[in-house]
């Protein structure tokens, strides 16, 4: 009994070292006006209708949330915990809140980076399993595939809740895949602003280029990689650069959780028990005591779910600004008939529809044609 406290306080310990020491520092020094950049508002969104945001994509979206001079920092493809942590910890020493858009194996592989981006107050979405690219080529059912399991590995690596948000790699999206998100109550991001730090190299150069770019469209989703070292390495200068010019952060928070589905749960516990030692201590220590394994402990909850436990605070030092954003359903299937062009209202009716449940489709258009290629971004 004693060893099984011990080791649940050890547990306990671990997760505090991890992530809730840094961000309680990083509190205390946001506390006041002196704050680094901070966080001018926040907006909640209600994704139960599956809206799409951000300029790079060819499909239904909305109208942006930002005003001019604002802007939403993202992070997608980790976490890489050596680049991760670094950008967090330049986050918090700017006073400052992010998404990041993590890919489920990754998650699987380090489970306690993404636990320190959900700690440390940051909104933690999905990118795929696995990150495929030209996702919308490979047949609806491997694409949902790839999308659901990589939530269900984020939100069991994160041990608890995460955000319906997500973001397709190579932003290789597709009116049936938005159909899914949409019956899934899932909101899909692309981006406004592309740092290009998959291709540039030099973390000087990158600065540069980034803000450029942000001055351009005057603030926007700015697009990263939290597995790029010079991303890490130039946030500190584009953070600074973006606090110079006036621009005001946004953070994003779900205004309510994904629920995951539990199809992919047995295969992605076999892969974390190897990789997550808080799952490994209890059933190593019973099995040493001579006790049967016991069922997992719960995972301490002790902080909020999916959303931010840090008081947000704008430069000046007062609370950010907290608003609702509640977008509506939007068409999202053109099915092409032998006789007809059908647009389909309701997502969860298509997405069954392209299972082959309902009538037949002949083929689904695709939006291949105008698609701009944007791949060559490495998103
Ligand atoms: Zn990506």
């Amino acid at each position: 009994m004693i060893r099984r406290a011990g080791v649940l306080i050890a547990a306990l310990l671990f997760a505090s070292c991890a992530s809730g020491v840094n961000s309680a520092l990083a509190d205390d020094a946001c506390a006041g006006p002196g704050a680094a950049l901070g966080v001018e508002r926040v907006v909640d969104i209600d994704t139960a209708n599956g809206p799409l945001f951000g300029d790079l994509s060819v499909l239904a979206r909305e109208p942006s949330f930002l005003g001019p001079g604002e802007v939403v920092l993202t992070f997608d493809d980790g976490p890489m915990p050596w680049i991760t942590k670094s950008i967090l910890d330049t986050l918090d020493r700017f006073c400052t809140k992010a998404t990041f858009f993590s890919v489920g194996s990754m998650a699987i592989a380090y489970p306690a980076s993404v636990r320190d981006v959900l700690a440390r107050g940051h909104t933690l979405g999905g990118h795929t399993w696995s990150h495929p690219l030209n996702l919308k080529r490979r047949g609806l059912d491997r694409a949902i595939d790839e999308i659901e399991r990589g939530f269900a590995a984020i939100a069991m690596a994160a041990g608890q809740p995460i955000a319906p948000f997500f973001r397709f790699p190579g932003l290789s999206d597709s009116d049936p895949m938005m159909a899914h998100l949409q019956a899934r109550g899932i909101a899909a991001f692309t981006v406004d602003v592309v740092s290009n730090d998959s291709y540039i190299a030099n973390a000087d150069r990158l600065a540069t280029y980034t803000l450029a770019q942000i001055d351009k469209r005057q603030g926007g989703i700015v697009l990263f990689h939290d597995i790029k070292s010079a991303t890490a390495k130039a946030l500190p200068v584009i953070l600074a650069g973006i606090k110079k010019r006036g621009y005001k952060v946004v953070h994003m928070r779900a205004k309510s959780p994904l629920a995951p589905l539990d199809t992919f749960n047995a295969d992605l516990e076999k892969r974390l028990v190897k990789t997550d030692p808080a799952r490994k201590s209890p059933l190593i220590i019973a099995s040493v005591t001579g006790t049967p394994p016991q069922p997992e402990a719960p995972q301490p909850h002790l902080l909020p779910f999916f959303g931010s436990p840090a008081v947000l605070k704008t430069l000046s030092g007062a609370d950010a600004e907290v608003t609702t954003l509640a977008p509506p359903q939007r068409p999202r299937i053109v099915v092409t008939t032998n006789d007809h062009t059908e647009t389909v209202n309701d997502g969860s009716k298509s997405a069954r529809a392209h299972r082959g449940h309902k009538a037949k489709p002949v083929r689904i258009k695709r939006a291949t044609a105008d698609d701009p290629p944007f791949n060559i971004f490495g998103f």
